[in-house]
């Protein structure tokens, strides 16, 4: 069957069928006849169809035999994304977030700023001359495949539900950027002009599943933290307790404290909340409190970087060396 199938003309989509095959294009149910005389056949299955065409629900497409096979919806759909989108040549994407801190950390009712994000890029459009579908692309087959060129951006339609974590590995490992266009929450009917709309200029409901750009900036970043371990010490006084252990991290690059002429910091009092604190890995180990689980701290501080663009100014300036 072909992609290229007269959308014009037909106001209406439902997320039930209501487009079906019949001679190897795509007719609305408007244009054939009630019932087995329609002559159509499920685009994903291939099984025959019957045209609803009663006078209280809205018209239209079921299977003949068994039950709805599930994929004929989605199959409309992405045709019909496909076709919309080989037409307009462009689309607009939403903004691109850059995790700046990494972890939760949530301590004795304190709740230290983590997993906080700023944005990289903002929203913008990106032109393309090809369209593919369902097209195996490295391990897995994206829903839709736009190229530039030889850049590639991959699209998931979500009619029912999201992709599984195996497909999202496959995408990570293939370092493409992929964006999710999540239409499961048009239960009713839908206009080929809200599509579109959904498709090209909308970004309510695009979200960015794999984005190579955050990618980037996450490792670099991680790449510029020191890994330090902490160190457990005994009877030191800070203003929370006195002469009890506590763990710290030597040679704090801030020099939050003194001990013995050698600058450290106090990981729950001085880490926790720093600037430059980006990462927190704990132990899998669920039996200890959340300070005994600490394994590494990733600090920031000797190269000063606590910010989206503080990290961007540091790549520009190492560029220029
Ligand atoms: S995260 Fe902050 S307080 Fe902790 S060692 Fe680094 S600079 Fe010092
Ligand atoms: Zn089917």
């Amino acid at each position: 069957m072909h992609g290229e199938s007269n959308l014009t003309g037909c106001e209406y989509t439902m997320l039930k069928m209501s487009y079906a095959v019949k001679n190897g294009t795509l007719i609305h149910v408007s244009e054939v006849e009630s019932g087995l005389k329609c002559g159509c056949t499920c685009p994903a299955c291939n099984a025959r169809l019957v045209a609803r065409k009663g006078s209280i629900k809205e018209h239209h497409f079921a299977h003949a035999k068994d039950e709805d096979c599930q994929k004929g919806t989605e199959t409309v759909l992405h045709i019909m994304a496909k076709s919309i989108l080989e037409k307009e040549k462009y689309i607009r994407v939403p903004k691109v977030y850059v995790l700046t801190k990494f972890t939760a950390v949530h301590y004795q009712g304190h709740d230290f700023p983590r997993n906080k994000q700023e944005y990289a890029s903002g929203e913008m459009y990106i032109k393309f001359d090809r369209v593919e579908l369902e097209k195996r692309v490295d391990d897995f087959v994206p829903d839709v495949a736009l190229y530039s060129g030889n850049q590639c951006l991959l699209a998931e339609i979500k009619v029912s539900h999201g992709i599984d974590e195996d497909k999202l590995q496959k995408i990570r490992s293939s370092d493409i950027s992929v964006l999710e266009i999540d239409l499961s929450a048009m239960n009713g009917t839908i206009t080929e002009s809200e599509l579109r709309d959904l498709l090209i200029e909308n970004v309510s409901k695009k979200k960015w599943i794999y984005n190579k750009k955050a990618e980037y900036y996450r490792k670099e970043w991680l790449n510029l933290c020191d890994k330090l371990q902490p160190l457990r010490r005994e009877n030191i006084r800070t203003e929370y307790e006195a002469y009890r252990y506590h763990y710290i991290i030597n040679d704090c690059p801030q020099n939050k404290r003194i001990h013995n002429g050698r600058p450290y910091a106090n990981i729950k009092t001085d880490c926790f909340p720093c600037e430059y604190c980006i990462n927190i890995e704990y132990a899998d180990n669920y039996l200890l409190n959340e300070i005994d689980r600490i394994t590494y701290v990733y600090c920031c501080g000797r190269n000063k970087i606590s910010s989206v663009k503080e990290l961007r100014d540091y790549t520009k300036s190492k560029k220029k060396l």
